[in-house]
């Protein structure tokens, strides 16, 4: 699929998310935080779902954790913008509260479809809703930093950086684990990568 394809089915997916009504988030957040960055992006990072900052600026990780997403990815010197990042849920839940599963579960498809139409050789989760979402069964004081394949994806769960920022031992943890994201890309590109074996 080339560029100018993909820009217009993520297009597509922003309008009818800005439509959907399938949970109650719609009623107090009328624009929602679709995503950003390159639609052909090699990895895509997914969040929880937006915070304050990124609310107002309807931008992904934008406040005090996108900052740290931020130099987290200039250390491995990874450009913000070669990147793409969304969250699983699409508005902000009121009062910074976990989503409920069905609010997860409203914001799936659109989901879905991001990552078939950006077809990542990489996810990395950040934080356990999100990691979750690909395997229930996980536990991220015990997965984070490895990674997983999940059918034909390559997932890395990673500690969300709202929570490394609550702790020195978390925060450890997460450069520690952000750090092996290049050779881990590497590696799954290496090995034919998913995009490589798949004709969308
Ligand atoms: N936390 C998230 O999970 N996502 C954002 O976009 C910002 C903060």
């Amino acid at each position: 699929m080339d560029l100018s394809q993909k820009d217009n089915l993520l297009l597509a997916i922003k309008e009818e998310v800005i439509a959907c009504q399938k949970c109650e988030l719609y009623k107090t957040r009328i624009l929602p935080v679709v995503g950003q960055g390159n639609h052909d992006a090699e990895i895509m990072f997914i969040g929880e779902a937006p915070g304050r900052n990124e609310d107002l600026l309807k931008r992904p990780f934008v406040g005090r954790a996108g900052k740290l997403l931020d130099e987290a990815l200039k250390e491995i010197g990874w450009p913000r913008e070669s990147v793409y990042i969304t969250n699983i849920v699409k508005r902000r839940p009121p009062d910074n509260r976990d989503p409920f599963p069905d609010e997860i579960e409203a914001y799936k498809p659109y989901l879905t479809r991001q990552i078939e139409i950006i077809n990542p050789s990489l996810i990395a989760t950040l934080g356990r809703f999100s990691m979750n979402y690909f395997v229930p069964s996980a536990k991220i004081s015990r997965d984070h930093g490895q990674p997983l394949r999940v059918n034909s994806r390559v997932i890395m769960p990673l500690y969300h950086p709202a929570a490394a920022l609550r702790s020195t031992a978390m925060m450890n943890e997460f450069k520690k684990d952000f750090k092996k994201l290049p050779a881990v890309l590497r590696k799954v590109l290496s090995l034919g990568g998913v995009k490589e074996q798949k004709t969308v």
